[in-house]
């Protein structure tokens, strides 16, 4: 490369490499715009498939949505941040905690299934069972508080909040199960590894025993000769050197 181009090259690299931290770090206009279109019609969904928490969201679309508008009046940063709050206002607390609930609540479903098919002895079994039960009516409940819905954004919040921490505690007891049957797998993974290098240790030290009574065949004329003997019976041949054991 020509020493000319250096410098611009130089530029155009802190160019390009800004350009690039100020997508992955930054917020822009056109993400937090992108933002607002999604979380709008995540929250119009809800509001079709959770009902019963139809008028708390609607609630939350109205407080959100001036903030929304008056983003349209700004510029730059200051556009930025208001349709970030706007998007915040929306989504925050018992609208989040709505939006992530059947994603948690099908994870337990899967999770109950796994603690049941890997359960290596009946005492887990049975401690998976108990758990899974538990699990089951915590499941029960959500959805029938979900069907029940709330009066109001305040309501909602803390409907939300047990229901996330009831689940939360039937998956932990589960996962507590199945850490405990991995363990005793471990456990016995180990043991069986213990007893199969013993047995090799005694059947090398048995070959090293065998090794030494053998007869030993003379290498100058091929004649075979007890193992008390250290040189050839026929010739004269000193033994030679045994190969060291492995
Ligand atoms: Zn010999």
């Amino acid at each position: 490369m020509r020493p000319l181009l250096r410098p611009l090259t130089r530029s155009l690299r802190v160019v390009l490499l800004g350009a690039l931290l100020f997508a992955a770090c930054s917020k822009s206009v056109e993400g937090e715009t992108q933002r607002w279109a999604t979380n709008s019609a995540k929250v119009t969904e809800l509001g079709a498939v959770y009902p019963g928490f139809k008028p708390a969201i609607d609630a939350r679309k109205a407080a959100a949505t001036p903030l929304y508008d008056a983003a349209a009046a700004l510029e730059g940063d200051a556009k930025i941040a208001k349709l970030a709050e706007a998007n915040d206002a929306l989504m925050r607390g018992f609208v989040g905690d709505l939006a992530a609930l059947d994603a948690k609540i099908k994870a337990l479903r899967e999770r109950r299934v796994e603690a049941a098919a890997q359960a290596g002895d009946d005492s887990t079994r049975l401690a998976a069972k108990v758990a899974a039960e538990d699990a089951g009516r915590a499941i029960d409940r959500a959805e029938a508080a979900l069907k029940a819905g709330a009066a109001d954004e305040a309501a909602a919040a803390a409907i939300l909040k047990k229901l996330h921490a009831d689940l939360d505690t039937a998956k932990s007891a589960i996962d507590k199960v199945i850490a405990a049957d991995q363990a005793k797998k471990d456990d016995a993974a180990k043991a069986k590894d213990e007893v199969a290098a013993d047995a090799a240790a005694k059947a090398a030290a048995d070959a090293a025993e065998a090794a030494k009574l053998a007869p030993w065949k003379c290498g100058h004329c091929d004649s075979q000769n007890t193992h008390e003997h250290t040189s050839c019976q026929s010739c004269g041949a000193a033994r030679p050197e045994a190969a060291p054991a492995k």
